[in-house]
Formats: structure tokens, C-alpha cells, sequence
């Protein structure tokens, strides 16, 4: 039997309340507590070898699965209500057929149960053999886009953050169907039960069109849903909890399944898709998997060389070791020190040396330029550049 996320099809035949052995309306604490009793008393551990305990832990299980859960509860009461409560036994839904012999029979037999003879007998009338549900066929919700700004750190390490969407759900007080609760629907006329109206373009071409008097619902109500007047939609926001995987760039588009539009006639929600803006750090910069830092170094310190002791992202500092002769602008991997790899090793961290020229000096310092610029006299520096220029 077809099934769809949240939904089965041939939850029609089957009175989960009576096989939990509670009333229809029992709470959801009753209804747990039932259920609790006869999975331990059917339960296989403690029935080896007794198939018939082991099917009724099953059937359990199943009941349980659907009344156990709100939301599945009040789709199946209403499937339950609406489809006469085990009078049809043909298959309904995506995938589940429509036995032709079977909705014949129930015609005649049991179809004086709860109209849902008369109903199936328009139907037939309708369309030869197609969909039956009461609700669009199911449809994977819509995708939703939206955008997040994290920080740094957290684009690093990864973080959970709430998003609060405004997304078009079904209306909460008809479930969508558009008609006023309680009441009960009819074929569409317009239609026929087909969902969709036939118009002639001209000659030979024709078109379907969804049905103006349904909207493709194959079914209409006397009465409006007085919450969303017949839309079946309601407006909602809703927040979310969205994990934001560590090792996140920014810019970075992330698809999030299932967070997005609800699905109709229980199909499964969209996905979200989430565009993650990071802040930058005062400090480090980002190349991939790899900090980058630039550190302040002194002329002296270049020229002689130097311990350098900088700072790492979320860790202890650690010490560059600055050769002599070292160039303004060369870069250093600190190995292990930069963001978190997939793979859940890290990244390095890539230092590179800014050579500082003082603003100002103070007179001991002063000489001691002085005294370097008198011992460098001769020097070479800029010879290349007249050379390059002849040639
Ligand atoms: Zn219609
Ligand atoms: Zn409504």
C-alpha cells in the first residue's frame, strides 16, 4: 500500500483505538498507557516462539504509531470520518489504485454506511480511474530561502541558530481543506471530481485547466472555512532550530531538507536553503580552511631575526621563529592552527611579517640608525632599477 511521509493510505480500514482497546477519544496520556500494557504483555523477548503475540505487538505498534501522535491522529480521524470508517476497501492514495470491482461492490453493499457509496458513485462518474483522495495528490512542499549572519568563531566551530520564517501552511483551523470544521464536503458539480475543467482553445487543442470552483480539491464545502474563507491558507511564522556546520564560508549557500514549505496531501516539507553571511574577525582573515594574521615585525626584528610570539584563534599563542634576513610580506604556517577540516582535522594558520618603519625615534635610537645607515654605505638597493630601465 502506498504511503506518503505521515500518512497511509489504508489507515481507513483499520480502528487503531479498537486494537489499543481505548475509546476514540482518549487522551494521549490513555492512549500511551494502553499501548505501554500490551507491548509488554505481546512483547517478543517475552513470547518466543508465539506468532500471534508477536502480530498483535505489531498491530500495536502501528496503532500506536498513529494515535500515539497528534498530528497523525487527527489526519486519520479524519480520514476515518470521511471515509465511513472501514465501509471501503479499495485502495486509496498515490500509488494504491482504485479497485473498480471493489468501490462496485461497496456500491451495493456496504455503501449505505456513511454516503460514501453515493459519493464513490459520482466519483465513477467522473473519471474512469485516478485519484480518490479527498486532498491534492501528494506534493513536496515548496523550498524556502533565507539568509543568516554568524560570527566568525562560529562559522569555525559550527552552531545552531534560530531562524524565524513566515511561510504559507496550511490553515490551522480546516487543515487546509478550505472548508468550515465539522461540516462535511461534496464532489465538486463543476468538475465533476475531476480537480481540473477542460476548455477548448480553439479547434483541436485542448487544455486542462485546475477547477475555478474547487481549485483542483475535487470536493467543495456549503460552507466556507470562516478563518481563511475558503483558501485553505494561512499565513505563519515559525522558528526553527538550523545546525550551521562548522568549517562554514562566507557567502556559503547550505540546504537544510525538510525545513521548508509544509508538503500538501502529506507529501514531505521543501527544503531551506540558507545563505550564511559571516562577520569578519578584527584579527584573523579566512582562506579556506586556513587563518590568516598578519603580524607586526620590527626592522631589527627582520633583520636579525626574532621569537615572535602571536596569537591563535581559541588556543594558546605560539612562537614564530623569524630568521635573519627575513622579507616584508613572507608568510609562515603555524601547521594546526587554523579552522576545522571536514575531515576533522584543522587548518593552519598563516602568519605573514608587516616590517614596521618607526614614526618616530627617540635620540638614542636616532644614532643607532645613523650609525646602521653609515655602516651600509655603499649599499645596492636600487641599482637594479636603473639597469632594468636601460634595457
Ligand atoms: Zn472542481
Ligand atoms: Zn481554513
Amino acid at each position: 500500500m502506498a504511503t506518503t511521509e505521515g500518512f497511509r493510505a489504508d489507515w481507513a480500514q483499520k480502528d487503531f483505538y479498537d486494537e489499543l482497546g481505548v475509546k476514540k477519544d482518549a487522551t494521549t496520556a490513555e492512549i500511551k498507557k494502553a499501548y505501554r500494557k500490551l507491548a509488554r504483555a505481546n512483547h517478543p523477548d517475552s513470547n518466543p516462539g508465539d506468532t500471534a503475540k508477536h502480530d498483535k505487538f505489531k498491530a500495536v505498534a502501528e496503532a500506536y504509531d498513529v494515535v500515539g501522535d497528534p498530528e497523525k491522529r487527527k489526519k486519520y480521524d479524519e480520514m476515518r470520518e470521511l471515509y465511513g470508517s472501514g465501509g471501503f476497501r479499495g485502495g486509496f492514495g498515490g500509488g494504491g489504485g482504485f479497485n473498480l470491482d471493489d468501490l462496485l461492490r461497496d456500491r451495493g453493499g456496504a455503501g449505505g454506511a456513511g454516503g460514501i457509496g453515493d459519493m464513490f458513485g459520482d466519483l465513477f462518474s467522473g473519471f474512469g480511474r485516478g485519484r480518490t483522495q479527498s486532498q491534492p495528490r501528494p506534493q513536496k512542499g515548496a523550498d524556502a530561502e533565507t539568509t543568516a549572519t554568524i560570527g566568525f568563531t562560529d562559522a569555525i566551530d559550527g552552531v545552531t541558530i534560530s531562524l524565524r520564517l513566515t511561510s504559507d501552511a496550511p490553515c490551522p483551523d480546516c487543515s487546509g481543506t478550505g472548508g468550515k470544521p465539522g461540516t462535511k464536503p461534496h464532489i465538486c458539480a463543476t468538475c465533476e471530481g475531476a480537480g481540473f475543467v477542460v476548455s477548448g482553445v480553439g479547434g483541436a487543442f485542448s487544455l486542462n485547466e485546475t477547477c475555478p470552483a474547487c481549485h483542483g480539491r475535487q470536493l467543495v464545502y456549503d460552507e466556507p472555512c470562516p478563518t481563511c474563507h475558503g483558501s485553505g491558507r494561512g499565513s505563519s511564522a515559525r522558528t526553527i532550530q538550523a545546525r550551521i556546520p562548522a568549517g562554514v564560508k562566507d557567502g556559503q549557500r547550505i540546504r537544510l531538507r525538510g525545513k521548508g514549505g509544509q508538503g500538501e496531501g502529506g507529501g514531505p516539507a521543501g527544503d531551506l536553503f540558507v545563505t550564511v553571511k559571516v562577520t569578519p574577525h578584527r584579527l584573523f582573515g579566512r582562506k579556506d580552511d586556513n587563518l590568516t594574521l598578519d603580524v607586526p615585525v620590527s626592522f631589527d626584528e627582520a633583520a636579525l631575526g626574532a621569537d615572535v610570539k602571536i596569537p591563535t584563534l581559541g588556543g594558546a599563542p605560539v612562537t614564530l621563529k623569524i630568521p635573519s634576513g627575513t622579507p616584508n610580506g613572507r608568510t609562515f604556517r603555524v601547521r594546526g592552527r587554523g579552522a576545522k577540516k571536514k575531515d576533522g582535522t584543522n587548518g593552519d594558520l598563516l602568519a605573514t611579517v608587516q616590517v614596521q618603519v618607526p614614526a618616530v625615534l627617540n635620540e638614542q635610537a636616532r644614532e643607532a640608525v645613523a650609525a646602521y645607515r653609515a655602516a651600509s654605505e655603499g649599499s645596492t638597493l636600487r641599482s637594479g632599477l636603473f639597469e632594468q630601465a636601460q634595457s
